[in-house]
């Protein structure tokens, strides 16, 4: 069957459900397809006349100074075509949304008439979905993102949500054009840890996740990231992600292992730590070497002091002697109050002569303290103290401690108030 052009472009147009426009620019003259007049609810037969105006006047005032523009960029030589979306009263009052393409037909003589043709595209459900999902997106309480890592290595967001300015104070256009500008508002001490993760995502295809601080405005906040993975064919990785605020929940996170390895009296670590802490440096002196040095404190007569002048007095001794120790302490040393009136500390890094010049200083500062009895007689009290240290033999970690805690029962055996050193090593004290 052989069919005319005319009939073949017809039948195209009609598949595409297109409304075709034809605008001579010289006349003004206008020619609309039925189609046309069908997206917004008319026949042809209805809008006659049909003119320039008649577009004009179904028209969005908003969109139709916006398509004057975009179609002055376009006869200005900008552009290969003419295009964009524009809002049209439909017969029955609501607004549609249509996609309006053009090209200028030029005639080879300038003299021939300039006829700019195009079509119509009802976009309406395309833009209400793309709205839907810009209005979730907005009010979603985190960061919705598409990141994408190239093989080597560079990396940029696609999309990210408006909430990226609540988060990291920057506009998503701004995290378009350079995502570092994101990654520069990530906490110093977390930085590294995100870029890895990011990298072991990036090879394994694992869904990314981590926990990170970042710093807006002066404030320190903590951010979790979670987000999906997938592999394109040419290797580079796209993330579809989810950032969300994190900050009440990490607190409570950190304040309940503070308080998981915290002596509530004191302040102090409680045992439970300080033997974590004492393993980890025991295997590491395994490993690499060096030195490091225990001290084991018990009050003198405490029972004596609690009898004497109650338990409430005897809390604020332990109380205060926790505050001289660690005004004598280096940031590295481990202080702990592992029983009632019982204290160790670990130095790491340190000989036995200079723990037990700590423990000496120790011994002196809290016999010349005065502490407040709640009567008029002052309260002194003094220490017996336990030193040893662990160089090349190397104990266990129980065995240190008993010889560190017989090494303190030799100081109460001879008299109390005194420091002893195990000066035999580890292994015969
Ligand atoms: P020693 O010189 O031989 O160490 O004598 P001591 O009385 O200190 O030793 P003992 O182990 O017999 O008694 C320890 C006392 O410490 C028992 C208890 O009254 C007191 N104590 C233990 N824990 C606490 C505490 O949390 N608060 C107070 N106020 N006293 C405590
Ligand atoms: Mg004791
Ligand atoms: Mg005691």
């Amino acid at each position: 069957m052989q069919l005319s052009p005319e009939t073949r472009l017809k039948a195209i147009l009609d598949g595409t459900g297109a409304g075709t426009w034809e605008w001579n620019l010289d006349t003004n003259e206008v020619i609309f397809n039925e189609r046309w007049a069908g997206m917004l609810g008319y026949t042809l037969e209805e809008l006659v006349p049909v003119t320039f105006g008649t577009w004009e006047r179904l028209c969005h005032p908003t969109d139709l100074a916006q398509a004057w523009r975009t179609l002055q960029k376009y006869l200005d030589g900008k552009g290969p075509h003419f295009e964009c979306v524009i809002r049209m009263r439909h017969k029955d009052g609501h607004w549609r949304y249509i996609h309006s393409r053009g090209m200028l037909l030029r005639g080879t003589h300038s003299e021939q008439p300039r006829w700019l043709m195009g079509t119509h595209l009802d976009v309406t459900e395309e833009k209400v979905t793309e709205h839907r999902l810009l209005q979730l997106a907005e009010s979603l309480p985190g960061i919705i993102y598409t990141f994408v890592m190239e093989p080597d290595g560079r990396y940029y967001f696609t999309y990210i949500s408006r909430k990226v300015e609540d988060f990291f104070g920057l506009t998503p256009e701004e995290a378009y054009a350079d995502a570092e500008l994101l990654f520069q508002h990530i906490h110093h001490d977390d930085l590294q840890t995100v870029h890895n993760s990011i990298a072991d995502s990036f090879s394994s295809l694992e869904q990314w996740e981590c926990d990170y601080r970042v710093i807006n405005s002066g404030m320190t906040g903590w951010l979790r990231g979670v987000a999906k993975p997938e592999r394109e064919p040419d290797g580079m990785v796209v993330w579809q992600g989810i950032v969300i605020d994190i900050d009440d929940e990490k607190r409570l996170e950190l304040e309940l292992e503070r308080l998981s390895v915290t002596d509530e009296l004191t302040g102090l670590f409680n045992r439970r730590y300080f033997i974590r802490k004492l393993e980890e440096t025991a295997a590491q002196q395994y490993r690499y070497g060096g030195e490091f040095s225990l001290v084991a404190v018990d009050l003198d007569h405490f029972k004596a002091i609690n009898d004497a002048y109650g338990h409430p007095v005897g809390d604020a001794v332990l109380k205060r002697f926790g505050e001289l120790i660690q005004h004598r302490v280096r940031k590295s040393d481990v202080v702990a109050r592992t029983g009632g009136e019982e204290f160790l500390i670990l130095m790491p890094q340190t000989s036995l002569e200079n723990a037990a010049q700590v423990a000496e200083d120790l011994r002196q500062a809290i016999e010349k303290e005065t502490f407040v009895s709640g009567e008029s007689q002052d309260l002194r009290v003094t220490l017996s103290a336990g030193v040893v240290s662990c160089r090349e033999e190397v104990a266990t970690v129980r065995e240190l401690l008993s010889i560190c805690d017989r090494s303190l029962y030799r100081a109460k055996r001879q008299g109390r108030n005194r420091v002893m050193v195990n000066k035999q090593g580890v292994r015969d004290g």
